[in-house]
């Protein structure tokens, strides 16, 4: 039994009260959590906090992110360990998916930073040049799909540009969060740079969302928190960053590689248990070879390793969108029964026959059930897999037209013969519902920081 604490201003403290962090594995308590109603205290070590590590020159905070990401790597197991316990997913995917991550986003930023080129624009009589500013205090805020992944990968930018932190995660998986704070206070990063308040959203995550100090909002999870997050924090003139829920097509070309795209298909189906955003929930096939697809489909599916769900509420969830595809007209071809053992363990499921402008195949399920749809051209799947409010990734395989295809999916990321092939530089985020903004790289940097102009007359 872990006791999680907050961190503030380099001290560990707890709350009167806690709740329990359940394992989806077995449903057992493996932590006890305290329940943070007020970020004031955290604001306060973050002010003062503040002007020394904003002072820090850029290089010396990337220092700072190497030490941190040596630190991780260090207790990489561990934290794989927890990770799998918190989340019920396999040991192999929170060790090579979650926690080499997290390693690798205080890496990456760490270099990024040491890399980073002046920013000039030379007049005829005049030159500008950009400096970039800490913003001050920052508020992170993540889900629980990919604990430690997510929120590292905005911790890493934001103390990158000398803010100071605020982080919360979620309440379901807030462990590797708390070993992270531990790793910061062991190699005496300054008290109060990050800080990490545990509770439950509408109480803790809405008051950092809402404290006037707490000058920009970095936040992931849910389309409908996003909506509540963006109505407190606009107001406020908070720079805000969304990244939201998706319903991502994998679109299979009449001239796709099967023996190449039926893996590719299958781990952006399931996955994480399908509980990542970028997860290709609506599998899009060419009536040509549709037959053929889905039977090696089903065949690949019997050797896909998922865990649990992350708790039995959303497991029941994925459940109620079972019986409403049956009540929609679905077939259930593969799953749709919860798993006979303790802990929230539902079958990887397959669902043909639907349209595709059901609720089940446009609503975001964030489970282990995908549908498949038939086309007939490849502007009829672009169609299809432009109907729905959400706009955050997708994929296209294809021997020939997988770039053409791609550029008119309206979405912010779409791969083409491969899934979740991350490059750190480039733009993530989403279009339409699935988000406002940009992460990754220099858009990461420029969310993080104050863009200030100097423009200097020549003489
Ligand atoms: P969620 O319920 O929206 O929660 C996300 C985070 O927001 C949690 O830390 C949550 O705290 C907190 N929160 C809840 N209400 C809040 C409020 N009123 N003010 C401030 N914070 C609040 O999402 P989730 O169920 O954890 O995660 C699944 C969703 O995240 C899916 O829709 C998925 O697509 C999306 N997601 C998007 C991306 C992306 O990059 N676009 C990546 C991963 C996941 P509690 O946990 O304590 O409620």
């Amino acid at each position: 039994m872990i006791e999680v604490m907050n961190l503030i201003g380099g001290e560990f403290v707890t709350t009167s009260e806690v709740f329990d962090d359940i394992s989806p594995i077995d449903n057992t308590i493996i932590a006890s959590v305290p329940r943070t109603k007020s970020a004031d205290s955290a604001v306060i070590a973050a002010e003062t906090a503040a002007l020394s590590w904003g002072n820090l020159s850029l290089i010396d905070r990337c220092k700072w992110l190497d030490r941190i990401a040596d630190a991780l790597e260090e207790r990489i197991d561990e934290i794989a360990e927890l990770e799998s316990l918190d989340t019920g997913k396999p040991k192999k995917v929170a060790l090579n998916v979650d926690a080499r991550r997290s390693v690798n986003n205080f890496r990456f930023f760490a270099n990024f930073g040491r890399e980073m080129k002046d920013e000039i624009f030379v007049m005829k009589d005049a030159t500008n040049y950009v400096i970039r500013k800490p913003i001050g205090i920052v508020g992170l805020i993540s889900p629980w799909n990919l604990p430690l992944y997510l929120l590292s990968w905005k911790i890493a930018p934001a103390l990158l540009m000398g803010n100071v932190v605020i982080a919360k995660p979620s309440e379901i998986t807030p462990l590797t969060a708390y070993i992270l704070g531990k790793i910061c206070v062991d190699i005496g990063l300054p008290d109060g740079v990050l800080n990490i308040l545990n509770g439950y959203g509408p109480e803790i995550g809405q008051k950092i969302v809402e404290h006037p100090k707490i000058k920009a909002i970095s936040f992931t999870g849910g389309t409908e928190t996003g909506r509540q997050v963006a109505a407190t924090a606009a107001p406020l003139f908070k720079k805000l960053s969304l990244e939201l829920g998706g319903k991502n097509a994998s679109i299979v070309l009449d001239d796709a590689d099967l023996e190449k795209t039926i893996p590719g298909v299958l781990r952006a189906s399931f996955l994480n248990s399908g509980q990542i955003c970028l997860c290709g929930s609506r599998i899009l096939v060419h009536s040509s070879i549709y037959d053929s697809f889905i039977s090696k489909y089903l065949e690949g599916l019997k050797d896909f390793e998922i865990g649990p769900v992350i708790n039995n509420a959303h497991r029941d969830k994925v459940l109620s969108y079972i019986e409403l595809a049956k009540s929609e007209g679905g077939e259930i071809i593969a799953g749709g029964n919860i798993i006979d053992r303790k802990g929230a363990w539902i079958e990887p499921t397959v669902i043909t026959g639907l349209s595709h402008e059901s609720r089940t195949a446009t609503e975001e399920i964030f489970g282990p059930v995908v549908t498949i749809h038939k086309f007939d051209s490849d502007s009829e799947a672009i169609s299809i897999a432009n109907s729905t409010n959400y706009g955050l990734a997708g994929s296209v395989w294809s021997k020939s037209r997988g770039k053409s295809v791609a550029e008119k999916i309206e979405s912010g990321m779409v791969w083409v013969n491969t899934w979740l092939h991350r490059d750190l530089r480039v733009p993530f985020g989403g279009v339409k519902d699935s988000g406002v903004g940009r992460e990754g790289g220099m858009w990461s940097i420029s969310f993080f920081s104050e863009a200030v102009n100097v423009c200097v007359m020549e003489d």
